[in-house]
């Protein structure tokens, strides 16, 4: 399957991508992952982006697109992608748009996961995220607490809160959201690949998308 996952921060995107890879093995690609795997590296990249990011601001269109283009031509991709965080701007979805139609990709739809803003605010205040690079699991502390606290279930290492998971950065990021992300759910609205789902439950999400695909 070859889908873009749209949604506020918080909305599941991550969540839902990686269960859809269980699906049929296609890939998720989360350009949040792949910053903070290059800010911890240390990359060119990485010191382009960290600033950005630790503000709760969008990073420059060039930089992500020159990822995306390597990325997306990878030969993992072929068999599907899960778009998680990209794009993220209009300038971003039309760039996409060429980049597909150069690489002869077709999108199936641009999903949107459409969460009540008080759920968007208790859960991203609540999240925690394993520190290993490697797991990067995802845990809740009211509704997903992992079994010790502190400590991921998977491998072990310390769970922790995101830097930009602070109150700030985290309100600035729904306002970025709500600037430069939203206007997307029109854009694919027009393109006739827009699927909205009511996305409390992301067990729920992923069965809407299975159907939809005719792979239920
Ligand atoms: P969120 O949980 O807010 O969806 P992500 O993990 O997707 O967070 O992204 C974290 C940060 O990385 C963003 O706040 C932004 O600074 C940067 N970022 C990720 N993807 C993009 C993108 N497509 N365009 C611009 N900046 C991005
Ligand atoms: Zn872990």
């Amino acid at each position: 399957m070859k889908l873009i996952l749209l949604g506020a921060p918080g909305a599941g995107k991550g969540t839902v991508a990686k269960l859809l890879t269980e699906v049929d093995g296609s890939v998720q690609i989360s350009t949040g992952d792949i910053l903070r795997g290059a800010v911890r590296a240390g990359t060119e990249l990485g010191k382009k982006a960290e600033a950005y990011m630790k503000a709760g601001d969008l990073v420059p269109d060039d930089l992500i697109m020159g990822i995306m283009e390597e990325r997306l031509q990878e030969p993992d991709c072929a068999k599907g992608f899960l778009l998680d965080g990209f794009p993220r701007t209009i300038p971003q979805a039309e760039a996409l748009k060429k980049l597909l139609e150069k690489i002869g990709a077709k999108l199936d739809f641009a999903v949107n996961l459409d969460v009540p803003r008080e759920v968007i605010l208790d859960r991203l205040t609540t999240r925690r995220t394993c520190s290993n690079p490697d797991c990067q699991a995802i845990y809740n502390v009211k509704s997903n607490p992992p079994k010790v606290e502190g400590v991921c279930d998977k491998c072990g290492s310390p769970v922790i809160q995101r830097d930009d998971e602070t109150e700030e950065a985290i309100s600035k990021r729904l306002e970025t959201y709500n600037e430069k992300t939203a206007p997307l759910v029109d854009f694919y609205e027009k393109e006739g690949l827009l699927l909205n789902i009511n996305a409390t439950s992301s067990d729920v999400v992923v069965q809407t998308i299975k159907e939809k695909l005719g792979i239920a």
